[in-house]
């Protein structure tokens, strides 16, 4: 493979808001209930009452923006019948060929991200592809170009691993081990 890209996620800056997910949905048109990301907010803690009737706030919260990982070892590809689900030599970017889905959902079953999304409409499957148009007009893929914190970054993973580390796993998430997702992430502080 020429190269992997992947996404970098700022989970410590990340506030929650969707923009991503909305303008996601706005570049591929997707219909409510169609989210290629997603944004899964954790809440853990408690509220405690002091003798005088007082709360203490113990409450913790974080957010994990989330899409398909073009994983290494994409479970969406193996569990495939008909070769729909693919990963692209040239950049690892997993797609979906229409030609070829039959839309039985096997992809689904078998990514454990939630990460391919099925069209009632189409009877077909649909998922994230990077915005490779986007990419190959020199632009930026919405969700990160969406950001207003800019929490998002889309690049080859080598470089992204260079700048940021090698975290791809934080609480909450299924564990990496199962299809080396290529996705790297600052955690949020109560998040590792
Ligand atoms: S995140 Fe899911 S759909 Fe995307 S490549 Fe990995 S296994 Fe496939
Ligand atoms: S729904 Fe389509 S892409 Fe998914 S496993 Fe079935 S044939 Fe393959």
């Amino acid at each position: 493979m020429a190269i992997q890209l992947g996404f970098y996620i700022d989970q410590s800056r990340c506030i929650g808001c969707k923009a991503c997910v909305i303008a996601c949905k706005d570049k591929n048109d997707n219909e409510v209930g169609i989210n290629f990301r997603r944004v899964y907010p954790f809440e853990n803690g408690t509220f405690t009452v002091n003798n005088n009737g007082t709360f203490i706030n113990n409450v913790q919260s974080y957010y994990l923006s989330i899409s398909c990982n073009h994983c290494d070892d994409p479970g969406c590809v193996k569990g495939c019948p008909t070769g729909a689900m693919s990963k692209r030599d040239e950049d690892g970017v997993v797609t979906v060929d229409h030609d070829k889905c039959v839309g039985c959902k096997y992809c689904e079953w078998n990514c454990p991200y939630g990460a391919p999304q099925y069209n009632d409409e189409l009877g077909k499957m649909t998922k994230c592809n990077l915005c490779i148009d986007l990419l190959e007009k020199g632009d930026r893929p919405a969700c990160e170009g969406a950001c207003p914190v800019r929490a998002i970054e889309v690049g080859p993973i080598d470089d992204l691993r260079k700048k940021y580390g090698d975290v791809h796993e934080v609480k909450g998430m299924p564990s990496a081990s199962i299809t080396n997702p290529n996705i790297i992430i600052t955690p949020h502080k109560h998040a590792n």
